[in-house]
């Protein structure tokens, strides 16, 4: 499925395969999860995406075409962070994920909408046992991005989760094995999300507009909504951190310093490293995430897109390509 221009319908089309380069695997994909980076792509509101571009990069598939790490038939994810330089200042600080010249799956280079992608092991991962295709495939960004939000939101006994979308609903799963107690925040009255969040865990779940019934020791805004920033600065406590997650938010409207004072820390989450992706696809199984998912067939792909930008999806939107070959 292929994005010719932003703002337009993805094209089914059939494409010669692709000639891994140096260093590349080519892997069969069986599937690839649906996030909403790749409806900012599609929408156009990140710059620059490489035209025509092979949107998805939460790819889990089969090797076809072996390299040094990965041989043929071993089963592997293809995640957001596709390359990096390994020579600026970020890469030689363990910052891979901050790279000024990183290239990006699914953005930069051809991902997971389709049959077969080329991908530089290096910045593949084992996927875990005890998982089929379908459901390891939310783990590749909603869940790596989503621990590594949790890590940045430190400490925090009560967590607040503004947007109950794919990664909130990892994140719920984790937090609860940490002991944490989690308060789930979501678009007025969608009381399916809040169900669903109660169901994973979380102890109350509300509209994120309006205060939760207590003070929160950190929250992390999922949903791309710049209002929901304020709220979530004016639910937090002293000394409570609030983490942006999304790679694209509308403005953030001004509010008053008060809301910031006490040490209250605003900050973000960009990309991934490779590190992010081991520690998490260690952790997944031993904490049982278990993914939800909507599968959609591959020519599906615009329905998956439109039901995300919706807000239609129950956990995780998943593309189902060739898990009948593996
Ligand atoms: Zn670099
Ligand atoms: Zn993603």
């Amino acid at each position: 499925m292929v994005l010719d221009r932003p703002g337009t319908a993805l094209r089914e089309v059939e494409l010669p395969a692709p000639e891994p380069g140096l260093g590349q695997v080519v892997v069969a994909v069986n599937a690839c999860g649906v996030c909403r980076t790749d409806l900012h792509v599609v929408d156009g509101e990140l710059p620059d995406p490489k035209l025509p571009l092979v949107p998805g990069h939460q790819v889990v598939g089969r090797v076809a075409v072996g390299g040094e790490r990965f041989g043929v038939g071993d089963r592997v994810g293809v995640p957001w962070l596709g390359w990096t330089c390994g020579e600026c200042r970020y890469c030689l600080s363990g910052r891979e994920n901050l790279c000024d010249r990183a290239r990006f799956t699914g953005y930069h280079l051809d991902g997971g909408y389709a049959e077969l992608v080329a991908a530089d092991e290096r910045y593949c991962f084992p996927v875990p046992e005890g998982y089929d295709d379908l459901q390891a495939a939310p783990l590749l960004c909603a869940g790596l991005i989503g621990y590594r939000a949790l890590r940045l939101a430190g400490e925090a006994d009560r967590l607040g989760l503004y947007g109950f979308g794919a990664s909130a609903h990892i994140v719920t799963q984790v937090a609860r094995h940490q002991d944490r107690r989690v308060f789930a925040l979501t678009r007025t009255g969608d009381e399916e999300a809040q169900g669903f969040a109660r169901e994973l865990g979380a102890e109350w779940a509300g509209d994120a507009l309006h205060p939760p019934p207590e003070e929160l020791d950190s929250a992390i805004v999922f949903a791309p909504v710049g209002d929901l920033v304020p709220a979530a600065l004016a639910a937090v406590a002293k000394g409570g951190v609030v983490v942006c997650a999304g790679i694209h938010m509308s403005d953030i409207p001004s509010f008053p310093y008060e809301l910031l004072w006490g040490e209250r820390v605003l900050r973000s989450v960009a990309n991934l490293t490779r590190r992010d992706g081991e520690e998490f696809m260690e952790l997944a199984p031993r904490v049982r995430v278990r993914t939800e998912v909507e599968a959609f067939a591959l020519g599906e792909a615009n329905e998956a897109l439109a039901r995300l930008r919706a807000g239609r999806i129950r956990g995780a939107a998943v593309l189902e390509i060739g898990s009948l070959r593996a």
